[in-house]
This record gives structure tokens, sequence and C-alpha cells, in this order.
């Protein structure tokens, strides 16, 4: 009775998460995961198979997000248009594209019918969905998971039409850009500036009081967002390039142009995103990898830079096309998200500085872009 007693207590003293980046939607389309199994099943029904290099490598389903007390996620569309002979993967035109992400958004709407999720889309449920995941005396097994609807590239939006459409629908930001060539904007590993059609983009999602994510643009149509958009900017998965060289991560300035803006930056737990020199498919977990705690130097960068501890966040990304292979080696589950938090402690940030990663300063940001 009394070791009972304790562990409950003892979970409920683990603060709550926002996670500002999950592909959750296309692991269910794509990787055809049913998230709403425990991880272990999902791992089983995927054994021996060989299409995806994460293949019985996932760490993320829907029970595990709440047992890492992950109760609210950004949770994205995402699909891409490519060009003949482009070796992305993606769909041959903006229509399938288009589809693709209605799917995504039907697969949502089944978890809402089905209790395990349920929409964000202003500041009044924001503010009841906080309390839900505060309140101690319902079981965290009983929450939905919420979540906030961001599209990563806008290949997919056929015309700015389909951005009003979708913003019908709860869209509420949007990531011009992705891997590689885009119809708004070029990528993540291209250079050059948005395209004509992306500032048109900015300009309506300006309009609509969208929120956008600077996330995978590239340097110069970084600075022309920053200057053409006018409304709430944030880097949802992003770590800093002082630490790992390459285009991917932010630089010192551009860090201190989204703190200037009030921006959060959302921490990647995608490895090769926390130490330098992985390669895909070839390094090691282990030997080449990182623990979690790597994060924290990261965190620490961004704070020494801000001056304080209001704008590093969790954008873990751990269902981003890779799973265990590509994790920190100390990660299992997307749960283990939550031995940051002792890590964080030993590391010298307090109790405030913690809450403020795990959730406050994601809500504060959105209540921000939305009140
Ligand atoms: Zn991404």
């Amino acid at each position: 009775m009394k070791m009972t007693d304790t562990s409950k207590m003892k979970k409920h003293h683990r603060a709550w998460i926002l996670d500002a980046h999950l592909d959750l939607a296309m692991n269910a389309l794509e990787w055809n995961r049913d998230l709403r199994q425990p991880i272990s099943e999902i791992r089983k029904r995927e054994k021996g198979m060989t299409d995806k290099l994460d293949r019985e490598k996932g760490v993320v389903s829907l029970p595990a997000l709440r047992r890492g007390r992950i109760g609210i996620v950004v949770a994205t569309q995402i699909a891409r248009y490519v060009k003949p002979g482009s070796e992305l993967p993606g769909w041959n035109s903006p229509h399938q594209a288009w589809a693709q992400t209605q799917g995504q958004l039907a697969w949502y709407r089944a978890m809402e019918e089905e209790g395990e999720m349920v929409q964000i889309r202003n500041y009044d449920e924001l503010v009841t969905h906080r309390k839900l995941w505060e309140n101690q005396s319902i079981d965290d097994d009983d929450k939905p998971i919420g979540y906030i609807l961001s599209l990563e590239g806008a290949d997919s939006l056929i015309t700015l039409e389909h951005l009003e459409k979708s913003y019908q629908d709860g869209l509420r930001i949007v990531g011009p850009a992705h891997y590689g060539p885009g119809r708004y904007a070029d990528g993540t590993g291209t250079t050059g500036p948005l395209h004509p059609q992306g500032v048109r983009l900015l300009r309506k999602m300006d309009e609509l009081k969208m929120i956008l994510d600077i996330t995978h643009l590239t340097d110069q149509g970084f600075d022309q967002a920053m200057d053409v958009f006018g409304g709430p900017v944030w880097a949802s998965h992003h770590n800093s390039r002082t630490l790992v060289s390459g285009q991917r991560q932010l630089t010192d300035e551009q860090i201190r142009q989204l703190i200037a803006r009030g921006a959060v930056i959302g921490a990647s737990f995608d490895v090769w995103m926390m130490v330098s020199g992985w390669v895909r498919g070839t390094s090691n977990r282990v030997k080449d990898g990182a623990p979690l705690e790597r994060i924290v130097d990261h965190w620490d960068h961004i704070c020494d830079i801000a001056g304080n501890t209001d704008h590093i966040a969790i954008g873990s990304d751990l269902d981003g096309a890779y799973g265990k292979e590509q994790s920190p080696y100390d990660l299992d589950t997307i749960a283990d998200l939550q031995n940051l938090q002792d890590i964080l402690r030993r590391r010298g940030y307090s109790e405030s500085d913690i809450l403020k990663i795990m959730h406050d300063n994601g809500c504060r940001f959105l209540e921000k872009a939305w009140k």
C-alpha cells in the first residue's frame, strides 16, 4: 500500500511535456503503424520488414506519449512534391500531395473520434487542455493527447485557397520548406531565396494570423522570411550550428534574431543533429552517438545567447523517419524524455527552468500567438 502511494506521488512529480514536433500521421499512413498500440506491439508487427531503416525500432506511440506525460504535441501533415528525376521520396503532383495530407487529417480525426487525441485550435482550447494535464486527480491513461496541426513543407498546398481550407480544418502552423527543392521554398540541403509563391504564402499566413515555423529554410530563406512575415515565428525542431556543423542547424545570429522575435526553439533528438559526423544508416548509436544529456549542451548554448531560459523547448522529431537506431543511446521510447528532468537538475537548472523547458515556454509562446 505504502509503495503504491509513493510511486503515485513520484509519478505526479514528473512534469508534463509539450513536444513541438512529431510526424504522427505520417507514421500511421506511410509506415502503417497503429499508434494506439504499445510500442512493443508495433515493433512485433514489423518483424522482418526491411522497407524502412527504422523497422522494429519505432519509439513513438500514443500509449508511450501518455506514459511520458507528453500531453500536447504539435503534429504534422507532410507530403512532398517531386519533379521528374528527383532522388527524394515524394508525389508526382501537388494534387497527390494534397490528397496525402487529407488522408493524414482523416487519421487525426479518427483518433479524435476514439478519444485518443483532441485538436487544439485556439487560446481557450489550449488553456483547457493544459489544465487537464495539470489535473492530478485524473489518471494520465484517461487523458487524450492534445495536438496542434502543423504543415511541414508547403508543397501540398495546391493553391493559397488550400491554405485557407486547411486553416478551417485547424491548421495553425506552417513550415514552408522541408528537404530539397520545394514549390514555395527550397529546404535543407539547398541554397537560395524563397520562391515568389513562398512570399505570397507568408503574406497569406500573416492575414490568417498563423505561426511560421522557420525549420528547414535555407539561410537566405530564413532572412527573407523573417523580413516578410510579421506574425509569430518559432523553430519547432532545431539545434545549434556552433555545436553541430551543417546548414540544418541554427547559427548564433539566427538564434539571436529568433529570440528578438520572442521565438521558442524546440530541441531535436535526431542524433545527427545532436553530434557532428553522423552518417545515416552507417554510424553506430552507441559508438558514434550521444546520450540524452547531450541536448543540454544545445540548451546551455541558446540560454547563454538569450541570457535567460525562456526560449528553449522540446521538438523531439523522434518519429521523423528514424527510430531507436538514430536516437540518443539511452532512449528506448519517447517516454524516456521524462529522464531529462533529472539530467537538467544535475546540470544546475532550477525547478522553474525545468517546467519552462518541459512545457511552459511552448505554452506561453502559443498563448501569446493566439490571445
Ligand atoms: Zn523536420
